[in-house]
């Protein structure tokens, strides 16, 4: 039996269940990426790790239906999303942010709040306020254009521009990638806000594997595709992860 089998029958000791992946394989075209990945998440940070390579976007973007799934199904609260088309999974709570290419540079640092705000149902001004109090650093920077945003502001831009939203589910692809230190930990502080005061299951995937598990309440870590390992934080020894990326 796989490892990916063995998982899926582990119980969580906390929070409903927001996203169910059964015997998930994807990649691009010919190429297959993840084989037969199977896994949960709570009402908790769950945070993807592994090496370069591992699969990490891969599955944000099959999450986020950027990529079609070849085999296998994705549940979001029990709703089959698995073939649904990507511009739909906002209406359904889903919100990502990828590496890159994730602002509309043109625009306005609030153009960008406010075009991520037009869904969900609290007024636009009580999200503002929310996502100001996470990043002061934005709102002394509301009319900037958005393409002059220093990296870090940048990140902070796209993540608040996501929660803007409203999601249920906010899938973050390497939030951490080219920050300086004090700028992960603000952004690691912002998203463990996100989940405890507003109640959003975040999915993290991670380079930044200490930064992670700090916040994070479950662990899988990635290989060539499979789940090298699925664990809860308080089972987690670093040992553990460093064998993952060291195939
Ligand atoms: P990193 O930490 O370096 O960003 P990752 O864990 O996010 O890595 P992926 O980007 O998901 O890994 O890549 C997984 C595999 O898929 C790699 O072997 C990569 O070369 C391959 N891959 C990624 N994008 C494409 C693509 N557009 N076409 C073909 N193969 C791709």
């Amino acid at each position: 039996m796989t490892y990916a089998k063995t998982v899926s029958s582990q119980k969580s000791t906390w929070g409903s269940e927001m996203l169910n992946v059964t015997n998930l394989n994807s990649g691009y075209g010919e190429i297959g990426v993840l084989n037969d990945v199977t896994f949960d998440v709570k009402d908790e940070v769950f945070a993807v790790l592994g090496s370069n390579g591992a699969g990490k976007t891969t599955l944000l973007k099959t999450l986020a239906l950027l990529l079609p799934t070849s085999q296998g199904r994705i549940t979001l609260k029990d709703a089959d999303i698995t073939q649904m088309p990507a511009h739909l999974a906002s209406a359904h709570g889903l919100a990502y942010v990828p590496q890159e290419g994730n602002l509309f540079p043109a625009l306005s640092v609030m153009e960008n709040l406010r075009i991520g705000g037009r869904t969900g149902s609290r007024p636009m001004d009580e999200k503002l306020d929310d996502v100001f109090t996470l990043f002061p650093r934005l709102k002394d920077r509301t009319h900037q254009q958005a393409g002059s945003l220093s990296g870090g502001e940048g990140q902070m831009l796209a993540v608040g521009r996501a929660m803007m939203q409203e999601p249920k589910l906010l899938l973050l692809d390497e939030p951490s990638a080219g920050l300086s230190p004090l700028f992960v930990d603000i952004l690691f502080e912002s998203i463990k806000e996100a989940r405890e005061k507003r109640g959003m299951t975040i999915v993290l995937a991670e380079q930044n594997a200490v930064k992670a598990i700090e916040i994070a309440d479950r662990i899988l870590v990635l290989s060539l595709g499979e789940i090298h390992l699925l664990k809860e934080r308080k089972n987690l020894e670093m040992k553990d992860i460093t064998a993952a990326y060291h195939i």
